[in-house]
């Protein structure tokens, strides 16, 4: 089964999750240094810094995160804060207001029911104020080693692309990633798919003429095929190892 296969709608379920597997290799190859863009040091921070990522770049997040950190260290803090120095601090980061709300929420409901930790249970993390499931799955991958697949805009976009799921709902997708890839690597895979979104598969013209994934994928041709013209797309550090690894070189005079 090939990627025309899945195209015409024709694959099987074991010829999708071979394609999905050999998708994730690929992914590891291309973006070997894929990991969380957000920083922080402890579950806590992950919470908040994810929280403040809705709607909002990472590097901005990081930009603000520093000074929050700094003055609210755990989650009594944060429960009594004063919601306008919070929402000073956290503006850049854009729907502050909510966020604000979010955040002292969390703080609050972490120290009335968690004595002021981070829980580890999808279940408990869910019911938290801010935390729905791609936050907690970013908390429970990330802080406690705990596979999780998060299905951001990313996630949406290019799994949809690459025919491995049917439709936007992010919770169904989620479930139907799990089928396909392994749990080890559920995390890493979610990382590597969001590098490749904003290095290679972006959402406004994907560089398909310099993807590694184009033969295992559907969509090839959605974005600019000559090899040249895609590899203008390309962003982030490792331009060059993407152009050789498409081995596209020659056709880009790299
Ligand atoms: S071939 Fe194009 S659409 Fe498919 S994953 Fe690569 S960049 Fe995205």
């Amino acid at each position: 089964m090939t990627a025309a296969d899945a195209k015409k709608g024709k694959e099987s379920e074991l010829a999708k999750k071979r394609r999905a597997r050999t998708v994730d290799r690929l992914l590891a190859a291309a973006h070997p240094d894929a990991h969380c863009e957000l920083d922080y040091s402890n579950p806590l921070e992950l919470a908040v810094a994810t929280i403040l990522s809705a709607q909002c770049t990472d590097v901005r997040v990081n930009l603000t995160t520093p000074a929050l950190f700094a003055k609210y260290r755990d989650a009594a803090d944060y429960a009594d804060a004063n919601p306008e120095e919070v929402e000073e601090i956290i503006r850049p980061t854009g729907f502050y207001r909510n966020k604000a709300r979010s955040i002292i929420g969390l703080g609050k409901a972490l120290v009335a029911d968690h004595g002021g930790a981070l829980p580890q249970g999808m279940d408990e993390l869910v019911k938290l104020p801010g935390i729905g499931r791609k936050t907690a799955n970013v908390i429970r991958g990330n802080a406690f080693g705990v596979p999780g697949i998060t299905v951001d805009t990313h996630m949406i976009r290019i799994t949809n692309r690459l025919g491995l799921v049917d439709g936007k709902d992010p919770v169904k997708l989620e479930f139907q990633l799990q089928k396909l890839i392994e749990p080890r690597e559920w995390t890493m895979f979610s990382h590597r798919i969001i590098f490749h979104g904003r290095r290679v598969c972006i959402a406004r013209k994907p560089a398909c003429g310099a993807c590694t994934l184009a033969a295992h994928c559907p969509s090839y041709g959605e974005g600019p095929t000559d090899p040249a013209e895609a590899a203008k797309l390309l962003k982030g550090d490792n331009v060059d190892e993407l152009i050789r690894l498409a081995g596209i070189e020659r056709a880009v005079g790299a």
